[in-house]
């Protein structure tokens, strides 16, 4: 069997974040043996992803849950509910949708990477400024639903959930939460369709540590019930956007296994991670550590904000991100700008913050 080595490809220590670009996060033993035993045996997908649906809505306190090949494909699959929730017919008019409700609503300050996804279901993003009158405003004949981004994207000032919630419900559009990277903590699992969200959208393969092309669509039952017949192993819109029995059993191991880990244990070791950093970089000339909170995604964990003399180490923030990725072994971290880099805990086996400790000895030496 080849592997990373063979293909020329180093693995990486990942002191990031459950981004995409580094593998999102590794999968637990849990997840591995339930997709390997899924991958063991032939059965109806249709039947199974119903089942694993129910199932992880019970486990999640919703009504009902999707599993989708990840959040961006999650955007695209509740743009589409909510365009049937208002037009119950129009499954194979995506993505001409000029004659239907077709506007989502976006608040300017939470434009982000990631709401293309919406634009290719054939939904127009129609951008407000973040304020109640904006929002009433914009709501028209034309609209199909509101997005809202949480924590990190959501700028200062924008509108709360709760704010926005309110307006749109009394002219019944639904509000989509991109809740993406909002674990922990895991009450968001059920917060925001608590608070009347109609779907809630989260990856599998970030902290959930489920296989990495997988996400949940978690909420109103109607909503998921609409988007069935047009998403995989059925023909339409959700079929390129397949996930097979095996990531279908996987993420609801890792869901599980989420629901049983203690949260305050993994924070107090983030905390441990940043004062252990702290020491060692501290010691040094030209970079200063210093404890960071909430996280990359806002998660409420500790991570580690060094700063960098550039004067004095004579390079930039950027050229020490470069270097501990050019380390042997290879250590991702979260860049920030010209001064400042991020290390952060989060994504590490335990054991790995001393081989960044003792990389950050090498590498921040002047
Ligand atoms: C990571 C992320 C996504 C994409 O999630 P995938 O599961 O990788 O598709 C979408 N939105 C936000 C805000 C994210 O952070």
């Amino acid at each position: 069997m080849t592997n990373y080595q063979e293909l020329g490809v180093q693995p990486v220590i990942n002191a990031y974040a459950t981004v995409t670009k580094f593998g999102g996060s590794l999968m637990p033993e849990e997840v591995v043996s339930a997709m390997n035993a899924a991958a063991g045996a032939f059965v109806d997908l249709a039947q199974l992803q119903a089942r694993v649906g129910e199932r992880i809505a019970q486990l999640t306190g919703n009504e009902a849950a999707y599993v989708t090949s990840g959040a961006a494909a999650g955007i695209m699959l509740a743009s589409a509910a909510s365009v049937l929730y208002h037009h119950p017919g129009a499954a194979r008019d995506f993505p001409n949708l000029a004659d239907l409700k077709h506007e989502a609503i976006i608040m300017r300050t939470q434009r982000n990477p990631y709401d293309f996804a919406a634009q290719q279901v054939g939904l127009k993003l129609v951008e407000i400024d973040p304020e109640p009158s904006a929002l009433s405003e914009a709501i028209n004949d034309k609209t199909a639903c509101i997005f809202w981004f949480p924590c990190r994207l959501a700028g200062e000032g924008d509108l709360s959930l709760a704010e926005v919630i309110e307006i749109a419900k009394r002219r019944d559009i639904p509000v989509i939460v991109d809740a993406a990277a909002q674990l922990p903590p895991v009450e968001n699992l059920s917060r925001f369709t608590e608070m009347g969200a109609a779907l809630a959208l989260f990856s599998g393969g970030k902290d959930l540590r489920g296989p990495q092309p997988t996400g949940m669509m978690l909420g109103r039952r109607d909503f998921i019930e609409s988007i069935r017949p047009l998403s995989n192993p059925n023909h339409g819109l959700g079929r390129p956007l397949k996930v097979g029995k095996e990531e279908l059993m996987g993420l609801l191991a890792a869901v599980e296994r989420y629901l049983l880990i203690d949260h305050e244990a993994r924070a107090q070791y983030c905390e441990d991670c940043v004062t252990l950093w702290g020491a060692a970089i501290n010691a040094l000339d030209g970079v200063q550590a210093a404890r960071d909170f909430p996280n990359e995604a806002g998660q409420p964990l500790a991570w580690c904000r060094v700063t960098v003399d550039g004067e004095l180490m004579g390079a930039t923030a950027d050229d020490l991100v470069a270097a501990f990725l050019a380390h042997d072994p290879a250590i991702a971290v979260s860049p920030g700008d010209e001064r400042h880099f991020h290390l952060n805990p989060m994504t590490l086996n335990p054991g790995e913050e001393f081989i960044v400790r003792d990389a950050c000895l090498q590498i921040l030496q002047k």
